[in-house]
């Protein structure tokens, strides 16, 4: 099969050295694993700028979505009530999570093109004084909007709530201070920002709130208290853990220190979607989102007027050339999407644009 890379927003392109490590069968009960599974846990509670004992982290196998459910299903009691906050499919997700396990739950929703404004939630949150936990996303991967999570966990905090963020997409390549933003529960997974391969999710949390949640969780393998209880112990996961995921995700850390952190990391997205949207501008492709809400990580694009092309047929002539685009996950228009997290450059941007390009003249002909 012919190699290409994925504009796509996770899993994504990844480096050689990452994919390399996951060449060794590791064993999970000794001391040098254990030690790899607590380097990671130290790692990520300094990314999200936070500490022990206030602070903690746990691994949770499974895609992002098993770490979202777990939070939800671990933390969010029978006497208590969610308030979810959505403006996209991932934020939908959470109520679909939600009525599955039968939590107690309010849904405020917007536009997927809108962003959740504070002030609204601060008014629902004084109207409804039995919500106790409000949770939200910040990267919509479902348009590529960035929520400002920040002034709705200050009136979280106010209200006196517990704050629970989806920060899939956002987290490594956008900082986030957890305690400063009022973050209790933040979830993100190994191949996102942080440039992993799939296999695990981790959430960053607060310790006493964690401790709290102890005996809820209604499901057995998604208990977010339970694993964190066998996890901080010494290091072991409650049941198999992705050996050659969490090697991969090891690497995937240093490479990122490497580069120069989240700050380096963020402003590489940000530069390279710049440049995407500029130059697909230039060929007649309209951004979804207005400027000021665009988010770093992934655009959405109409279709060019009078478009004489299917998305398939743009896809095969794109991925024929090396690269793979997203089709559109929006519910108000016609359109679709690129991706530039994971190891992706200028260069790559710039190619893309010249095949992009090439397919409309060819089109047109
Ligand atoms: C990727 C992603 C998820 C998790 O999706 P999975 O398919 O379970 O990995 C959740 N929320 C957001 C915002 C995402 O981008």
């Amino acid at each position: 099969m012919k190699s290409y890379k994925l504009l796509t927003p996770g899993p994504l392109t990844t480096t050689d050295s990452v994919k390399e490590k996951m060449l060794f069968d590791h064993c999970t009960w000794d001391e040098d694993y254990k030690r790899i599974t607590q380097k990671i846990r130290a790692e990520l509670l300094r990314l999200a700028h936070v500490q022990e004992p206030e602070y903690t982290v746990v691994l949770m196998q499974g895609s992002g979505t098993f770490g979202v459910e777990s939070v939800l299903t671990s933390v969010v009691g029978p006497e208590d009530r969610l308030l979810i906050v959505a403006n996209g499919a991932y934020g939908l997700r959470m109520e679909n999570i939600a009525q599955h396990a039968a939590i107690p739950y309010l849904l405020y929703e917007k536009k997927d093109s809108e962003r959740p404004e504070a002030s609204e939630i601060a008014e629902i949150l004084s109207k409804n004084p039995d919500i106790t936990h409000v949770s939200m996303v910040h990267s919509e991967t479902t348009s590529g909007i960035l929520n400002d999570i920040r002034s709705v966990g200050e009136e979280v905090k106010k209200a006196g709530c517990t704050f629970i963020v989806d920060a899939m997409s956002s987290f490594g390549g956008v900082d986030i201070p957890a305690a400063e933003w009022g973050i209790d529960f933040m979830i993100s997974s190994a191949n996102k920002c942080i440039q992993g391969v799939p296999g695990f999710s981790f959430i960053i949390a607060d310790t006493k709130k964690l401790e709290e949640s102890a005996g809820k969780a209604r499901s057995l393998s998604l208990d977010l208290y339970d694993q964190w209880k066998s996890m901080n112990r010494d290091g072991k996961w409650r049941f198999t853990s992705p050996t050659h995921v969490v090697l991969a995700f090891e690497q995937a850390l240093e490479e990122m220190e490497r580069e120069g952190g989240i700050e380096a990391r963020g402003r590489r997205y940000a530069e390279n979607n710049r440049l995407l949207i500029q130059k697909m501008k230039e060929l007649g492709f309209r951004p979804y989102l207005a400027e000021e809400i665009q988010g770093p990580v992934i655009t959405t694009f109409y279709y060019p007027e009078n478009c004489h092309f299917t998305f398939d047929e743009m896809y095969q002539y794109i991925k024929e050339r090396g690269y793979v685009l997203y089709p559109g996950k929006t519910v108000e228009a016609e359109t679709f999407r690129v991706g530039n997290i994971g190891e992706i450059y200028r260069e790559d941007i710039e190619k893309v644009a010249a095949i992009m390009r090439e397919f409309l003249e060819d089109r047109q002909r």
